[in-house]
């Protein structure tokens, strides 16, 4: 069998991740990679993996399966996405919740005009964190469903933190509170404000002479992102969050309770948890397996537009399904 060609657009943190699972994979390789910027000023891991310029996507469409895009929700995909479909086959990771259902029949139809596999808004939340809250829906009517995220860094809590005056550099941890997540293993069912779910945990970096209370005040009282929370601000040099806090981990857990019996007296717990050490590295690894299931939807003669919940488990796996039934019932 010939490997799925797969190309990257977009190379940050999701694009390294992306590579690195191409390489973990067999059954893929990775062509090239796509870029907005200067390309001789992007070096993937790979020796050799081409690097071109984004304005040449539509010169490779014979070199590559799958397309799989890296740029960011808020701008980059609403965009990328759509316009990429009608090229060819495409992956991404699109994560604005709210959006999901324009962003999908922006990319439908093009890819049904175009004849093109879609798969989209795929990672672990949206993505695996959604199977599991589809699965444990759809099997326990009676109940309530949970998600927590972290411990981990927001890389979009981080951001807001360094448009503050006086801030140089910072990193923010959304954390899980351990009494709630317990409530909710118990299978109570607990009513939880957003404030009993969640903590963050600030590392900020001031600049020389900035006024350090004011800082803390303007994170702890700021609208959306910090006020409904217990938030707690530790200052740091930039040479301890360089050390400390260079990773970009994250995680959290997926939990649906609820009850059978003629009186509902029997209780049940689901849970799917994550604890990732490297945020972009899983999710890259989560878009290749997408990318194995495009090629093969692709290869069957399907178009349009899919989510996670369209995919069959065993159009993800490199395995047979004579080998999966062996091994994996
Ligand atoms: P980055 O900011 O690292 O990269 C986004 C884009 O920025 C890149 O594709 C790159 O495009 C561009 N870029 C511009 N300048 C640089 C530079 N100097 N270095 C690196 N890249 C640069 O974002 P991430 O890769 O961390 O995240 C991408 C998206 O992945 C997020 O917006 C999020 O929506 C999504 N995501 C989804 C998850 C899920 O579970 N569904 C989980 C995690 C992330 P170019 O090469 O064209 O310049």
């Amino acid at each position: 069998m010939n490997p799925i060609r797969i190309g990257i657009l977009g190379y940050g943190n999701l694009g390294r991740g992306v590579e690195l699972a191409c390489a973990a994979n067999p059954d893929t390789q990775l062509v090239g990679v796509f870029t907005r910027r200067d390309p001789a000023t992007v070096h993937p891991y790979g020796e050799n993996v081409a690097v071109w310029s984004a304005d040449e996507l539509a010169a490779h469409t014979g070199d590559i399966d799958v397309l799989v895009l890296a740029g960011g929700s808020a701008t980059d995909l609403p965009e990328q996405t759509p316009a990429a479909a009608a090229l060819y086959n495409v992956v991404d990771s699109f994560d604005t919740h709210a959006n999901i259902p324009e962003h999908f029949a922006a990319v439908d139809a093009a890819a049904r005009e175009a004849g093109h596999v879609a798969v989209i808004s795929v990672g672990w939340d949206p993505g695996m964190f959604s199977v599991s809250r589809v699965y444990a829906g759809a099997i326990m009517p009676n109940g309530a469903d949970y998600t927590f995220w972290g411990r981990g860094v927001s890389q979009g809590h981080s951001d807001a933190i360094r448009r503050i005056p006086g801030v140089v550099d910072a990193r923010q941890y959304t954390v899980p509170v351990p009494a709630a997540l317990e409530a909710v293993r118990s299978g109570a069912n607990p009513d939880l404000t957003t404030r009993q779910k969640h903590t963050r945990e600030c590392f900020v970096v001031a600049a020389d002479g900035a006024d350090t209370a004011a800082i803390e005040e303007a994170i702890v009282t700021m609208p959306n992102y910090f006020a409904d929370y217990d938030t707690t601000v530790t200052f740091v040099s930039q040479e301890e969050l360089d050390r400390d806090h260079a990773g970009i981990p994250h995680g959290g857990s997926v939990i649906r309770t609820g009850t059978t019996g003629a009186a509902g007296e029997n209780t049940h717990v689901i849970e799917y948890s994550l604890k990732l050490d490297s945020n972009p590295e899983f999710t890259g690894s989560v878009l290749v397996a997408c990318a194995r299931a495009c090629a093969r939807m692709a290869a069957a003669g399907e178009t349009g537009c899919r989510t996670i919940f369209d995919i069959a488990p065993a159009l993800l796996s490199p395995l047979t399904p004579e080998v999966l039934r062996a091994t994996m019932l």
